[in-house]
């Protein structure tokens, strides 16, 4: 193995791999740009034809499967067994920074006994990052100085395309050592037609101005008309006006489509942590002081009871 080599450990369903897999790919490429390995590690269960996509990842040298039945809802702790089984002599292991990564990072850290650097959006070179910080108001530029170092992804900052490649040699590894002192006993998955949050083109997002639940249903058939996913405040997450994988912000999904359009939204600093990489921002507030303008690229100060019908009506 070449001095430099990385690990990206793949986050799926074990049927398909979750676009966040790629943009920690083009991470991890950039890190070995001036020469080294590229790894991926499946860890799951029944996960033989995720491996053989991901062997086929542009850069992947080396596809590495951990295939055992307590692997099979990813929970953090046989994860973290599994990853830190085979991290040894990789410099540095790549996880998405989504709820999967966050969750996982940071065990396999304080089990290898190295540093972690969290949410990255930039490499400067291999052993330096850029990393969001208070809320995104500040850029840090972090160097890692160990041997080894465990790395989360922001999706949003690095590209989702990859190319495909003949496959990779593909190496199975047993773990045997896989902690189940948790099990998942049931979950309970929101059906989602639209398109995800954190990889959409179109994001709407409604807030407390929507004033309940039901009046979501305004935003949701702009955002079928548009092929747009539905995101939320903080604020309507907390009412219930839905549910909290809406929520778009510091404290939940970060995301960066070409059209960002917030409704009902004041624009707290805790929501533009989570859009404001967005490429075009339009606001509809009937507020003209509310702090989202100053980040939108367009604004639409105004009634959005009578707004949302009309635009509904010139998209139809
Ligand atoms: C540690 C921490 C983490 C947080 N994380 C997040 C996060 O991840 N994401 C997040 O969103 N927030 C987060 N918050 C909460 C954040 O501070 C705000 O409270 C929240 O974003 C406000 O949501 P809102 O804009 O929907 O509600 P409000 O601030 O109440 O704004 C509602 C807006 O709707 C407008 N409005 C009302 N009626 C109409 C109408 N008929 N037509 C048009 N406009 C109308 C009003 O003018 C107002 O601007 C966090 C807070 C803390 C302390």
């Amino acid at each position: 193995m070449s001095q430099l080599s990385v690990l990206v450990v793949v986050e799926h369903d074990n049927q398909t791999i979750k676009s966040s897999t790629y943009n920690s790919i083009t991470a991890a490429r950039e890190i070995i740009a001036q020469g080294g390995g590229l790894h991926v590690l499946v860890a799951g269960s029944q996960i033989a034809s995720i491996a053989q996509s991901a062997a086929t990842l542009s850069g992947v040298e080396k596809v590495i499967t951990v295939d055992a039945e307590p692997l099979k809802h990813a929970l953090a702790e046989p994860m973290t067994n599994a990853v830190a089984a085979v991290a040894q002599g990789y410099s540095h292991i790549i996880f998405p920074a989504t709820t999967f990564g966050k969750n996982i990072a940071p065990r396999v850290a304080a089990t290898l006994g190295v540093s972690q650097i969290s949410d990255i959006t930039q490499v400067v070179d291999a052993q330096t990052f850029v990393r969001p910080i208070y809320a995104g108001n500040a850029l840090a530029t972090v160097q890692n100085n160990g041997h080894q170092v465990v790395i989360t992804v922001r999706s949003s900052a690095f590209s989702g395309a990859v190319d495909t490649q003949s496959p990779a040699v593909i190496e199975p590894v047993v773990v045997t050592e896989l902690n189940q002192l948790s099990e998942l006993t049931s979950q309970s998955l929101t059906q989602m037609s639209r398109a995800e949050l954190s990889s959409a083109k179109v994001v709407i997002s409604g807030g407390r101005g929507l004033s309940s639940g039901e009046n979501f249903a305004l935003l949701e058939t702009i955002a079928d008309k548009l092929g747009a996913a539905v995101g939320a405040s903080r604020a309507a997450v907390d009412a219930g006006y839905v549910p909290n994988d809406y929520q778009v912000g510091q404290t939940g999904k970060i995301v960066a489509p070409d059209l960002y359009i917030a409704v009902g939204i004041s624009g707290a600093i805790q929501h533009i942590a989570g859009m404001k990489e967005s490429k075009v921002i339009v606001a509809i507030n009937s507020d003209p002081e509310a702090p989202i303008f100053q980040v939108a690229d367009y604004g639409i100060v105004g009634d959005l009871f009578e707004i949302l019908p009309a635009f509904d009506k010139a998209l139809a």
